[in-house]
């Protein structure tokens, strides 16, 4: 057996578990030895009977002082009964369905027992409780129990049985990928010894150390892999723009740029007269102005004899985009289209020929526009909007349209400065952190059930000044399990018991894309007064006359996601507004809450997200198309994250690194990394 074998050759796993292990995506050693914990038990404290508590339960150790006893209730209820003592008390204890307790507890044998007292002061007694003999260490006893996220057919004990195996046969070939120095630096323990303590903790700091090294491990890794596609970029060549200058564009728009607009078009020009492909990410609050940025990226490459294709995430985003830039661009003579889905046949064709041949130098569409059979001269600019609908795998697919393109990504959803480095390794980031003046804010509220009837006059109020109204719901369908309101059912009841009068709508992502353009058609053009929705509506939907947002359940939402979904309202020119309705009593949950009602800052709000949930809820959202991360998951600690981001950027800045003998194994984990993200990366 090496690490590489598959299960099957450890003992007690045959072919039918190895299957039910695979949707733990775990085919072979290494796989299950790196499998995690998802959390720990302690049983670590032993205690004397007399001080056993209810609900939190310890290991004691106690003899048998009554015999077990078996009585079967009906067919599929046993129960077995027994008494413990030690010199502090007695304790009755009681096992359902296991018979095979009976003969494995012996009358005048001791034992060490681990549960929690349940019952009253009149009779306490514990159920279930595990248990093994004293005299050899413990295996379910005295020790942290380690608690595997499991599938059907796969307990923890033999997930910890056959872990236990796989560690005692392989754990010496797990290859050590950090380099010694850097272990030395960091004061880091060895793979060997991260992998046995993370899964048989000697103790709670040896548990902290394997964490520690482990997170770093993953940090660095991701770190390291982002740092190499950014030198594999800066390698290529591209031919640098020379005609850099803005100012006919600048004084052809019906406003000044905000400071944060220039400074970003500055950095974009810059890159565009490098010699290098740019890779950059604009970051902006809704609102702030990202169009223009990027209209002015495609103005410098119309005047440089170069193409440029948008692209926005669905149609309705593409026409808006196309219907404020052609105008812009006709008055330079920079022809420009719209490509979507619905773009009639014989035009379509004619834009294509145009792209092919060069004579349409900007186009703007749906992300069908790079995966179907459009061609173009020569794309030197992508621009992407609402980035977080693209992972780190499509923006390498866009690259690959043209020769080596330059890159532009847009998105809305702030991400806190820290995290921002480190998700966004391999881009460089332009912030947009000033709205354009004269914008209003939006007052938002949070309110109870007790509030329903004046917001449903409040809505009507809003209906009847010819405003619109989107009310949100976290949930497509109804589900029994839940009381979470469900767009499908609300929609109705809506229409039928409290709006008759209204024009009410449906929108969410089960529906069929022609159906969602065409609900969304009839919102825009007003012929519907309130729109239910899921959040599929949160990116980019622009529809001026939407003045008030209702959210149900709003405690069901992240506050950066509330906040995307608060843009969509005060668009216009009149006063908007945003209702969260939460019934949820949770005080923690209340203060996220009031924290959107106190701002309208994307960028102070996703702080105050990062702080509250932790930065695991940034990774675990898969918004941004990154890798999974295993041991980050357990525990973020963003210092440690940066000083990993550091080690690997030292540690890759050294060309005789290829040489440490760590680098093949480094290798081949980030390949694995980045690979199951369906990139390719070698
Ligand atoms: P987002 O960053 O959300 O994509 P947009 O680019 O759609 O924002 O801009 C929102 C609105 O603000 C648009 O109507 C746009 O014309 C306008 N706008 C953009 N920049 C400025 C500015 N500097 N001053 C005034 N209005 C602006
Ligand atoms: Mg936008």
């Amino acid at each position: 057996m090496n690490i590489f074998s598959p299960i099957t050759t450890l003992q007690g796993i045959g072919p039918t578990r190895a299957k039910q292990l695979e949707k733990l995506e775990i085919r072979t050693i290494y796989d299950l030895i790196a499998y995690f914990p998802r959390t720990y038990e302690d049983r670590t404290k032993m205690v004397d009977i007399r001080d056993l508590e209810t609900d939190t339960p310890a290991c004691f150790e106690a003899m048998v002082v009554r015999a077990p006893h078996t009585a079967h209730i009906r067919k599929g209820l046993s129960i077995t009964k027994l008494t413990v003592a030690d010199m502090t008390a007695k304790l009755d204890l009681v096992y359902f369905n296991q018979p095979y307790a009976a003969d494995q507890l012996r009358y005048g044998e001791s034992y060490v027992f681990y549960g929690a007292l349940s019952g009253d002061y009149a009779r306490f007694q514990m159920q279930n409780p595990v248990f093994e003999l004293p005299d050899r260490p413990g295996t379910r006893t005295r020790r942290i129990m380690p608690i595997y996220a499991l599938t059907a057919g796969i307990t923890n004990a033999l997930l910890v049985k056959c872990i236990h195996q796989a560690l005692d046969a392989c754990l010496g070939e797990m290859p050590e990928l950090l380099p010694e120095r850097i272990r030395q630096k960091y004061d880091l323990c060895s793979a060997r010894e991260a992998y046995a303590n993370i899964h048989e903790p000697k103790d709670h700091e040896a548990l902290d150390r394997a964490r520690k090294r482990l997170i770093f491990e993953e940090f660095f890794l991701f770190a390291a892999g982002l740092r190499l596609m950014r030198s594999r970029r800066t390698q290529v060549q591209t031919v640098p723009y020379r005609d850099l200058s803005l100012q006919a564009f600048y004084d052809a728009l019906p406003f000044t740029l905000t400071g944060a607009q220039q400074r970003s078009i500055c950095q974009i020009a810059e890159d565009l007269a490098k010699g290098t492909p740019m890779n950059r990410l604009l970051q902006g609050d809704v609102g702030s102005g990202k169009t223009m940025v990027a209209a002015a990226a495609a103005y410098l490459a119309a005047k440089n004899g170069r193409q440029a294709a948008l692209m926005a995430p669905t149609e309705i985003l593409a026409e808006q985009h196309h219907r404020s830039l052609s105008a812009l661009f006709e008055r330079f003579g920079i022809r420009s289209a719209l490509l979507t889905g619905s773009t009639p046949a014989a035009e379509k064709r004619q834009i294509k020929e145009a792209l092919s041949s060069g004579a349409l130098p900007f186009v703007v569409g749906t992300h069908a526009l790079l995966t179907e059979d459009v061609t173009f001269r020569e794309l030197d600019l992508v621009i992407a909007d609402e980035q977080h609908r693209f992972g780190v795998a499509q923006r390498a697919a866009l690259s690959e349209k043209g020769r080596s393109p330059h890159l532009l990504v847009m998105s809305a959803t702030p991400i806190p400065r820290t995290l921002a480095l480190m998700v966004y390794g391999d881009l460089d980031i332009s912030i947009l952190d000033e709205l354009p003046p004269g914008r209003q804010v939006i007052d938002t509220f949070l309110v109870g059930e007790s509030m329903r009837a004046r917001i449903n006059a409040f809505i009507r109020k809003h209906a009847a000044a010819g405003n619109q109204i989107y009310v949100v719901c976290p949930a497509v369908e109804e589900s029994e399990f839940d009381s979470i309101r469900s767009a499908e059912v609300w929609a109705q009841s809506l229409q039928q018991a409290v709006f008759p009068d209204l024009r009410v709508g449906l929108l969410h992502g089960k529906l069929k894309a022609a159906e969602k353009e065409r609900v969304m058609g009839a919102f825009s053009r007003h012929e519907l007064d309130i729109l239910v929705a899921t959040t599929v509506i949160e990116v980019g939907v622009d529809v001026p006359n939407a003045t008030l947002m209702v959210i149900e359940n709003a405690d069901r939402f992240g506050l950066s996601q509330l906040h995307q979904l608060r843009g969509r309202v005060g668009r216009g020119k009149d006063k908007s507004y945003c209702v969260l309705f939460s019934s949820n009593k949770n005080q923690q949950t209340l203060e996220r809450l009031k924290a959107l009602c106190k701002t309208n800052d994307g960028f102070k709000i996703a702080e105050e997200d990062l702080a509250l949930r932790g930065p695991g809820d940034f990774f675990g959202s898969r918004q941004h198309g990154l890798p999974q991360f295993k041991a980050a998951d357990l525990s973020l600690d963003m210092a440690l994250l940066n000083e990993a981001k550091t080690a690997a950027e030292q540690v890759l800045a050294d060309p005789n690194y290829v040489l440490d003998p760590t680098f093949p194994a480094m290798q081949t984990r980030i390949a694995a990394m980045f690979s199951k993200d369906g990139n390719t990366f070698n």
